[in-house]
């Protein structure tokens, strides 16, 4: 490979597994290395650029707005931000909303406003979060104390006290985890990094009845699976069961940094001025583009799209695991958030998929994880599919 990828060798923090290719263009699904090479992006940048690469709209609202201001920082109100968060009011449960730039600090500012709400309302013990095993909510210490995957906080101890964890819809852990003393419970109503799997209804409810009434908030880390991914603009529409809080990244701004904490305006108050904040949280070109995001996520027919390619492309999956019953353990996932999974280490399949220039992730060693761009067409699709399958023939 080129001059990019030794650079970076060079120079770069190697914290990253990085796989040796550089890409410098990227059109809907298609990425291009600096050779003119085109590889098919099963990936979305990790479900981020859910509508592809420059979607030509947003390029347009990005450059619209780079054009009128960058950057005013939050002692003022700028137009894309406050239309942003009328936009997500509009579009889901919640009426208020308080920005940042990744995932990890939407739940930062999620378990800090659920410390804070506690206090304020109740008292100081009651500081207590669950959350689950197997579950992702990002790096920063307090995000990495809620994720339920020793592999990720290994090394970094101490963390944050005060967590207790539970394993994914065990009904009965959830009900001893629970006491007066509990502040919020967090979750992944399809945990991502774990591997693709969804909380069941009747756990989610629990979860939810719990908390009203151990006066305790939900939390519904749908970073991952917000923007349209699974089928709906965020997946607690699957179940009909609204959070207190949710936190929005990834695709929110298709690649630009940008998260957001959503909420009712009776807990949301508790982020009183100066509790909370962030130098970047909400800059007018991330909300500029989001906003074009959500407009187009939010056109007529195109979740059910959505839904729909989801369902075909998890049918063909199906099929390729029926005639490799000896390789494939099982496929699962909702819209266009799927996951297959080996009996074996995938690793033989991820390079037979690269092979054949298809790029997809890899959360666990024996699962590979689809994250296509919601754009996908079904052309797209099928030679994903033939590319699968030449992989699993070996
Ligand atoms: C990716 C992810 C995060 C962390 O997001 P960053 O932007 O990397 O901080 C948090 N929660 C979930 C569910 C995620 O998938």
């Amino acid at each position: 490979m080129g001059h990019i990828v030794e650079m970076g060798e060079l120079y770069l923090a190697p914290n990253y597994k990085r796989i040796p290719l550089a890409f410098v263009r990227g059109q809907g699904a298609r990425l291009f290395t600096e050779d003119g090479v085109e590889y098919l992006d099963f990936t979305s940048g990790i479900a981020v650029c859910n509508l592809g690469h420059t979607h030509p709209r947003l390029v347009s609202a990005l450059k619209k707005q780079a054009e009128l201001l960058w950057h005013t920082s939050n002692l003022f109100y700028t137009e894309p931000q406050a239309r942003l968060a009328m936009k997500l009011s509009e579009l889901t449960f919640a009426d208020r909303v308080f920005f940042a730039n990744s995932g990890a600090e939407s739940v930062e500012a999620a378990l800090k406003l659920a410390r804070k709400y506690a206090k304020d309302n109740f008292s100081k013990e009651k500081h207590i979060f669950i959350a689950l095993e197997n579950s992702f909510h990002g790096r920063t210490m307090g995000a990495l104390s809620v994720t339920g995957q020793p592999k990720y906080w290994q090394g970094f101890e101490p963390l944050v006290p005060g967590v207790v964890f539970v394993p994914p819809n065990d009904m009965e852990a959830l009900k001893l985890a629970f006491s007066e003393e509990v502040c919020a419970i967090i979750l992944e109503l399809i945990q991502g990094e774990g591997g693709v799997y969804a909380l069941n209804k009747e756990f989610i409810l629990l979860a939810k009845e719990l908390c009203e009434k151990h006066k305790a908030l939900l939390i519904f880390d749908e970073v991952q699976t917000g923007i349209g991914r699974t089928g709906k603009l965020f997946a607690y529409e699957h179940f009909g069961i609204e959070p207190d809080l949710l936190c929005s990244s990834k695709a929110l701004a298709n690649g630009l940094p940008l998260s957001a904490l959503l909420g009712k305006k009776e807990v949301m108050a508790h982020l009183t001025p100066g509790s909370h904040a962030s130098t970047f949280g909400g800059n007018p070109i991330a909300c500029a583009v989001a906003i074009e995001v959500l407009n187009i996520v939010s056109e007529e027919g195109f979740l059910e799209e959505v839904a729909l390619k989801g369902r075909v492309l998890k049918e063909k999956l199906e099929g390729l695991a029926k005639e490799h019953a000896n390789l494939i353990k099982e496929v699962r996932g909702v819209g266009l958030l799927l996951a297959i999974e080996f009996y074996e280490p995938a690793e033989r399949i991820f390079k037979g998929l690269l092979e054949k220039r298809v790029l997809v992730t890899m959360p666990k060693p024996k699962i590979i994880r689809l994250t296509p761009p919601l754009t996908i067409n079904y052309r797209e699709i099928d030679y994903f599919v033939e590319a699968l399958e030449h992989a699993l023939r070996g």
